[in-house]
């Protein structure tokens, strides 16, 4: 039986998701790179991987497999692709020379900028180390879009939380002023699996969304928490895991914008607030704060 490519990729990711089944990664890798779909490449510098691990985890607007199958072509990806090494960094390499002004970029995780830039190191390309710093310069301006996936790569966040001894900063203030368009912040730690990917099809359909203050697309970025938080108005409790309000231990609904309470998590099973502890203002410019909250 003829297996055709999105059989195949069906095929593929469904043994992803088990992480039971043995895979020809060499065939996916291929597959993945052929010339249907809209060429994506994702940076991976200072972060945890949440981001990667959130938006693998998405149901709407559409499944992981949707998107991989039928939306995009993921060109390099580290944290997915079985490539490593010369062949990893040749791929990024082709990818951004063919597809030049074309591809978007998505960046995840802060850049550090220390120890000349030496803290984050994504691979070699002749023999030379390639530092996130530089690819991040490298790749940016070769962008049609750039994305920046969390609050790590959208304003620092954790990476750069003081005393930032590696000298982590935004993709915004490495690359202001040198992307064909406005850089997107996604913030969230990590970012919404919805808004990922709804963003990156709104990138691809119609461009560019209406952005806020801190370059976030409005549509998600615009409701105060504290305004629509259905603890509005209850017993104000002293410490996390009581239901109730958490205004006495620091909530920071009062002062953050986020999706949450309409999107939540994990297919809509909850949220922060929901799940009895305050927000902690992770999609703020200025998140993490210390300490995070004061109970
Ligand atoms: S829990 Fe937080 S967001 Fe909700 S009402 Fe209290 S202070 Fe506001
Ligand atoms: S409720 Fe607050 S801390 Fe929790 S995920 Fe949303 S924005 Fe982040």
């Amino acid at each position: 039986m003829r297996i055709n490519r999105r059989d195949f990729l069906k095929w593929s990711v469904a043994a992803v998701a088990a992480l039971k089944l043995e895979m020809d990664m060499d065939k996916l890798n291929t597959v993945l790179a052929a010339d249907t779909d809209p060429p994506v490449i994702w940076l991976l510098g200072s972060g945890c991987s949440g981001c990667s691990i959130s938006t693998l985890n998405v149901t709407n607007p559409t499944t992981i497999e949707d998107v991989l199958q039928n939306k995009i072509s993921m060109k390099y990806d580290s944290t997915l692709m079985a490539a490593s090494g010369e062949s990893a960094m040749q791929a990024l390499e082709n990818a951004a020379n063919q597809y030049n002004g074309q591809f978007i970029l998505v960046i995840e995780g802060a850049i550090p900028g220390g120890a000349s830039k030496n803290y984050c190191i994504i691979g070699e390309q002749d023999g030379v180390p390639l530092t996130m710093y530089d690819a991040v310069l490298k790749y940016g301006p070769k962008a049609k879009y750039v994305v920046a996936a969390g609050t790590c790569a959208s304003f620092g966040g954790v990476a750069a939380a003081a005393p930032n001894s590696t000298g982590c900063v935004s993709v915004k203030s490495l690359l202001s002023g040198q992307t064909a368009n406005p850089i997107v912040n996604l913030a969230g730690c990590p970012v919404n699996a919805t808004v990922m990917v709804q963003t990156l099809l709104d990138l691809i359909l119609t461009g560019v969304p209406s952005l806020d203050n801190n370059s976030r697309p409005s549509k998600y970025f615009n409701t105060n928490i504290h305004s629509v938080c259905p603890r509005r108005g209850k017993t104000q409790v002293p410490q996390p895991g009581i239901y109730g309000c958490y205004k006495a231990v620091g909530c920071r609904g009062p002062y953050n914008q986020s999706p949450c309470p309409s999107l939540m998590w994990n297919n809509k099973q909850g949220w922060c607030i929901q799940s009895d502890h305050p927000c902690i203002g992770c999609t703020s410019p200025t998140f993490p704060l210390n300490p995070i909250i004061n109970a």
